[in-house]
C-alpha cells in the first residue's frame, strides 16, 4: 500500500482516538520508531516528545524488551489464567509488590487503565459489601482527574472536560470536590482539603473510596498539586472509613521523579492501579494492586470471590516484557536521567513564559507543560510540530512533553524550541 492509499483506507475506515469519521484531523503514517525517533512514512524523522502517551519510557525498539518478548513467544504468547499460572506472571507480580508500598500484597492482572481502574472500583465495592455495607456505594473525587473511557472510569473523570454532559443520563453520579489549587511544593493546602473533607464528613455513609492520581493529574489538566493535600488526604480517607484508590497509571514508573507518585507524600492507598510503562510502551497491559486485608475481606464474604476476569488476563508476553521493562528501568540510573530532564524542560520551557499568551509553565520530574490563555488550534499546531521535526501533541490549553527517560539533551533542546516556536506563533496568529 502507498502512503496515499493508506491515508484513504484510514480516514475512510478506522477510527483514532478522538476524531470524527466526516472531518477527521490529518493522521501521520509511520514506518518505524526507534529509541526517540519516529521515522514517518515520508522519509521524515521526528524526535518523540510524548513516550506514546506516557508509555514508552525506554524509547522505542529497544534490543532488551524486543528480546524479552521473543524469547517468551517461543513458550508461549498466551495461556488462559483461569485454573493455570506461569512464572512471568508470578514473577511480576513479586516485581510489583517489592516496589510499590508494602501494604499492597495482592496483583489483579488486567488489558488496560481503564480497566484496571475498573477493577479497582469494583474490588472497592466489593470490600463494602462483603461486610453488609452495600450503601457505600458511591466514589469521591477531585476536579480535572482523567482516569480512562470505561463506564466507570468515565464517572469519576472531570465533569466538564470529561464525558459527563454526553453521558450524564447513563452515568453513575459520584462526589467532586474541587481540583486543589495549592501546588506541588508548596503546603498551602486548606482551601483544598476543606473541600473534600466536607464531603467525606456528609457522605461517608455512601462513600466506597477516593479515586485520583497522586500529585499529577494528566489528561484532565496536567496539574502538579501539593504533596500535603495528598497526605492529608490519606488521613481523611481512614477517619472517615473510605479507601483510598491511587490511579498511578501515569505517573508509575518513575516518570514524576519517584518511582510512584504516592512517594512524594510518603502515603499507601488501599489500592493502586498500574499501567501504560509498566510494559515499557510494548503493549497495553495493567495491574491493580490491594491491601490483603481487602482481599481477605472480599474473599470472606460472598459469593467469596472478586468477580473478574479478563480472557487476557496475565497475558504472558505482556508480563515478560514488563519484567524486562522493569529490570532495566531499575538498571537504568533513572532517577539521575528524570532530574537531568526536569531540570533541561525547566530551562527549556521557562523562556516560554515571556509570551503574552501563555498562562503558566511548571516541570516535574520528566513532564514539561506550557499553560496556554487558550485552547490551541490542533489541526495548525500539529502540522506545525511536524514541519519542524517533533512529535508534540498537546491537547486543550496544554502543550506538554513528556519524553522518553533515555533522550538526549540535543533532542530535549529540540523539543524546546519547537514547542517555544509554535507558542509564539500562535500568539500572532
Ligand atoms: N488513568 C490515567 C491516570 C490515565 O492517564 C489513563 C490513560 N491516559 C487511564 C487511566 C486509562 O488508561 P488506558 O488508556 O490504558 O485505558
Amino acid at each position: 500500500m502507498n502512503i496515499n492509499q493508506l491515508i484513504d483506507v484510514d480516514h475512510k475506515h478506522v477510527w483514532h482516538p478522538y476524531t470524527s469519521m466526516v472531518n477527521p484531523l490529518p493522521v501521520y503514517p509511520v514506518d518505524r520508531a526507534e529509541a526517540c525517533t519516529i521515522y514517518l512514512k515520508d522519509g521524515r524523522e521526528l524526535t518523540d516528545g510524548m513516550s506514546s502517551w506516557w508509555a514508552a519510557v525506554h524509547g522505542y525498539n529497544h534490543p532488551v524488551l524486543n528480546a524479552a518478548v521473543q524469547k517468551q513467544m517461543k513458550s508461549m504468547s498466551h495461556i488462559m489464567f483461569g485454573g493455570l499460572t506461569h512464572e512471568p506472571a508470578v514473577e511480576l507480580a513479586s516485581r510489583l509488590i517489592e516496589l510499590t508500598p508494602s501494604s499492597l500484597q495482592k496483583v489483579f492482572f488486567c488489558d488496560s487503565g481503564s480497566v484496571a481502574v475498573e477493577v479497582a472500583m469494583k474490588m472497592a465495592l466489593q470490600y463494602w459489601i462483603a461486610q453488609g455495607k452495600s450503601e457505600k456505594s458511591k466514589f469521591a473525587t477531585i476536579r480535572s482527574g482523567y482516569h480512562g473511557d470505561t463506564w466507570n472510569a468515565m464517572s469519576v473523570c472531570d465533569p466538564e472536560t470529561g464525558m459527563h454532559h454526553i453521558f450524564s443520563k447513563a452515568l453513575p453520579v459520584h462526589f467532586f470536590a474541587d481540583q486543589p489549587r495549592c501546588r506541588f511544593g508548596e503546603s498551602d493546602i486548606q482551601t483544598g482539603i476543606d473541600a473534600i473533607h466536607a464531603i467525606l464528613k456528609k457522605h461517608q455513609s455512601e462513600i466506597a473510596a477516593v479515586i485520583l492520581e497522586p500529585i499529577v493529574q494528566g489528561a484532565g489538566g496536567m496539574w502538579f498539586y501539593s504533596a500535603d493535600y495528598l497526605r492529608e488526604l490519606r488521613t481523611l480517607c481512614t477517619r472517615y472509613n473510605v479507601l483510598l484508590i491511587a490511579d498511578e497509571i501515569a505517573t508509575g514508573f518513575g516518570r514524576t521523579g519517584k518511582l510512584f507518585a504516592c512517594e512524594h507524600a510518603g502515603i499507601e492507598p488501599d489500592i493502586m492501579c498500574l499501567g501504560k510503562a509498566i510494559t515499557g510502551g510494548y503493549m497495553s497491559f495493567a495491574a491493580t494492586l490491594a491491601t490483603s486485608q481487602l482481599a481477605e475481606t472480599i474473599s470472606n464474604g460472598q459469593p467469596g470471590v472478586f468477580m473478574h476476569g479478563p480472557t487476557f488476563m496475565g497475558n504472558p508476553l505482556a508480563c515478560a516484557v514488563a519484567n524486562a521493562s522493569i529490570d532495566l528501568l531499575l538498571k537504568s540510573g533513572w532517577q539521575e536521567q528524570v532530574q537531568h530532564i526536569e531540570a533541561e524542560l525547566l530551562k527549556g520551557l521557562s523562556v516560554c513564559k515571556q509570551l503574552s499568551n501563555v498562562k503558566d509553565v511548571r516541570c516535574l520530574g520528566a513532564i514539561g507543560v506550557v499553560e496556554l490563555e487558550q485552547p490551541v488550534d490542533m489541526a495548525i499546531v500539529q502540522k506545525r510540530f511536524v514541519e519542524l521535526g517533533v512529535w508534540v501533541r498537546p491537547f486543550g490549553r496544554n502543550v506538554y512533553l513528556m519524553p522518553p527517560f533515555i533522550i538526549r539533551d540535543d533532542e530535549l533542546n529540540k523539543l524546546c524550541a519547537a514547542v517555544y516556536q509554535v507558542i509564539k506563533e500562535e500568539g500572532v496568529k
